[in-house]
């Protein structure tokens, strides 16, 4: 094929796109879930094509005004009823498996969905994007990764044994960028998967359907429902309102047993100093002495 034939097979793609309202295609896409997915994957390749390099050096940056190393600190604004366009996905691991839902869990926010997967397994990106965070948090996401995507979204990556990417680096929907690990705060190797607008986190299975390998559809519009308007206002603000949620929440479930799986390093004074506790206390609730030898990996009470 010469490239003014790919150029008109590419403008005859695009057309048979548009011509096909959004209302059709979600007609289409309850009816015939199966043919959705083989358009998914066309989507993939034009838009594998059709985004812009330049898109993808600085992206979504009508909202975003900033590029930092900090997770949930992004400053920008974000429309009311803003549109993430979410064709053109990549499901970021084949497992159909979610280990752990979106919410409130031992006391903290649980803030991605868990995804099992397996020491060495692949980790793609969900779609097009630029790495903004390439980092390791040995008491939180492990070895973990922030992708800014021209469709507003940024997907975190966590608990990972390698990442295959750098900060800066620009990636395709579907680009393996890390192998699936256990470092990190976590039990069991998973994936740990996180959607987040201007730093929000939002219910990754509000877009994302792990079961069924397939966004929920085409698009997925941002209400107020799933991101407050104070929240998307001041991205400082609405960092601090989450922590301060995180804390109430902590405290609500304090009355009901927290437990913590005991990581490299640790001893019961930096745990019981990172739940607010005494070593005492720690060793009443698990019947143990304050000079017993504490395992990697070992469950203990902490309320
Ligand atoms: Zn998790």
């Amino acid at each position: 094929m010469d490239c003014s034939t790919i150029k008109k097979t590419l403008g005859i793609a695009l057309l048979s796109m548009i011509s096909v309202s959004s209302f059709a295609q979600d007609i289409i896409a309850r009816q015939a879930p199966s043919d959705r997915r083989l358009k998914d994957v066309h989507n993939v390749k034009l838009a594998n094509t059709v985004t812009s390099i330049a898109n993808l050096e600085n992206p979504a940056a009508d909202i975003y005004t900033d590029w930092t190393d900090a997770v949930s600190r992004c400053g920008g604004n974000c429309p009311a009823n803003y549109k993430i366009d979410l064709r053109g996905f990549h499901m970021p691991t084949p497992s159909r498996k979610v280990t752990s839902p979106f919410g409130p869990r031992w006391g903290r926010q649980h803030s991605g969905l868990d995804i099992k997967v397996y020491i060495g397994d692949t980790i793609r990106s969900a779609f097009d994007g630029k790495v903004r965070i390439c980092k390791y948090d040995g008491n939180g996401y492990g070895y973990f990764l922030v992708i800014r995507h021209p469709n507003g979204l940024e997907t975190l990556y966590g608990h990972m044994s390698k990442q295959l990417v750098k900060a800066g680096q620009i990636v395709r929907a579907g680009e393996p960028i890390g192998l699936g690990g256990n470092t990190g705060r976590s039990t069991g190797s998973h994936l740990h998967f996180e959607t987040r607008m201007l730093g929000q986190a939002i219910n990754p299975a509000f877009m994302f359907d792990f079961e069924n390998q397939d966004v929920t559809g085409d698009y997925y519009v941002l209400g107020t429902g799933a991101i407050s308007k104070s929240a998307t206002a001041s991205a400082a603000r609405s960092a601090n309102r989450v922590e301060a949620e995180n804390k109430a929440a902590a405290k609500q479930t304090a009355q009901k047993s927290v437990t913590h799986s005991v990581q490299a390093g640790e001893t019961l004074s930096s745990i019981a100093r990172q739940y607010g506790t005494t070593v005492d206390k720690l060793c009443k609730l698990n019947g143990i002495k304050s000079n017993t030898v504490i395992r990697k990996g070992q469950v203990i009470k902490c309320s």
